[in-house]
């Protein structure tokens, strides 16, 4: 397999080249793109020697290592995603800048492992609709989903009745809402189970991950928002369940590393071998599960309600989540004021029926500027 990586520098993009590491006579890197992180991107070339490379937010940006093609900017990304000798897309960028070079990936015939959860959020119809056109199958990154369509396989898509996606709670699952009003960055940013990204690990704290999470499956799956139910399982060895029509649950367990999923997706419908121990069901705690809390998690209740709305409300909540959690990261805005930011964002929005991609585009831009006004005008609330 020759994949490109977008977004290798990143949580995901990093566990994807260990994957690629382990499997040197499977896996060939041929396109590794990064943001910002100058100094491991070469790394990464040094080490892997792909054919081409592009930094994205620096124009000037080329590789020091010799024989490596540049590339350059967003262009440079979409350049990157659809060179021939490419068979395989992981789109690991995260945020919305992947969107583009995600569908330029589908429409050259690309197959996909797809880490970017905001891309299907945002533009769900859109990107399901090319990856149908061009027969692309979105193999899914992302642990719950990758959980599903592991338990899909081999089954009938008529049987399946529904599917429950499991959620640790993140950080703050016990906290009372008096306490989660003052919860801090530094304290969001410790979660229990998984190792990721800081804004995904944000989401996770506020549950909004989760609520992207229902969007990503009711598009990736094909299913009506009634039959996606979300479970708190603080363990997280089981990645979700699939609800079948004689009352049948499949279940996924593994141990919570994502190197898990990504190898399934590069490797599907096949398994690669791996070093890392299974989960051993006589040493592991007693699993357990709840109902969520949407009075002191309402950003799972707001997710769930865009994805249902649908159209560009999806694009607004996605725009909106990114400037939020960005001031809360920063200090700017407490953590209740986020949900405030996204609600009245999406409340000031007015829908775009079936959206083309320029009005997705102009949607997600127009939601990042009433977001940020929004948060400038909260954190002179907090000063004063
Ligand atoms: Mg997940």
């Amino acid at each position: 397999m020759r994949i490109a990586i977008l977004g290798s520098t990143g949580s995901i993009g990093r566990q994807s080249l260990e994957v690629a590491r382990a499997h040197p006579d499977k896996v060939k890197v041929i396109g590794l793109a990064a943001r910002t992180n100058a100094a491991l991107l070469e790394d990464q070339i040094a080490e892997f020697h792909p054919a081409a490379a592009c930094l994205s937010n620096q124009p000037g940006w080329s590789s020091s290592v010799e024989g490596v093609e540049t590339f350059h900017g967003a262009p440079g990304l979409v350049e990157l995603a659809t060179l021939h000798a490419v068979d395989l897309v992981v789109a690991a960028t995260s945020g919305s800048e992947g969107f583009q070079p995600l569908i330029a990936a589908i429409r050259a015939g690309k197959k996909i492992a797809l880490a970017n959860k905001e891309a299907l959020v945002m533009a769900g119809q859109l990107v399901v609709r090319e990856a149908k056109a061009a027969g692309c199958l979105l193999r899914p990154v992302d642990s719950e989903h990758s959980a599903i369509w592991q338990c899909l396989q081999g089954e009938r898509r008529q049987n399946v009745e529904g599917v429950t996606l499991t959620a640790s709670g993140g950080p703050f699952r016990t906290w009372a809402a008096g306490e989660l009003a003052e919860a801090t960055p530094s304290q969001a940013l410790k979660h229990p189970v998984w190792s990721m990204g800081s804004k995904i690990t944000i989401d996770s704290a506020t549950l909004m991950n989760k609520g992207l999470e229902v969007i990503e499956a009711h598009w990736l799956f094909d299913l009506p928002f009634s039959r996606i139910r979300v479970a708190i399982h603080p363990q997280s060895v089981i990645h979700s369940l699939v609800h079948f029509a004689d009352g049948s649950l499949k279940a996924q367990l593994g141990t919570p590393d994502m190197r898990l999923p990504i190898s399934y997706a590069l490797s599907w419908p096949d398994r690669w071998h791996t070093e890392q121990p299974a989960v051993d069901l006589l040493q592991i705690q007693p699993l357990t599960f709840f109902e969520p809390d949407f009075e002191r998690f309402p950003l799972l209740r707001l997710a769930m309600t865009a994805g249902e709305l649908g159209h560009t409300y999806p694009t607004v909540l996605c725009a909106a989540d990114e400037v939020a959690v960005s001031a809360f990261l920063r200090g700017e805005i407490s953590w209740t004021r986020m949900h405030a930011v996204i609600e009245q964002t999406l409340d000031q929005h007015t829908q775009i029926v079936d959206p083309s991609l320029e009005e997705i585009l102009a949607a997600d831009a127009e939601a990042r500027n009433v977001a940020q006004s929004l948060c400038r005008r909260y954190s002179r609330q907090a000063v004063l």
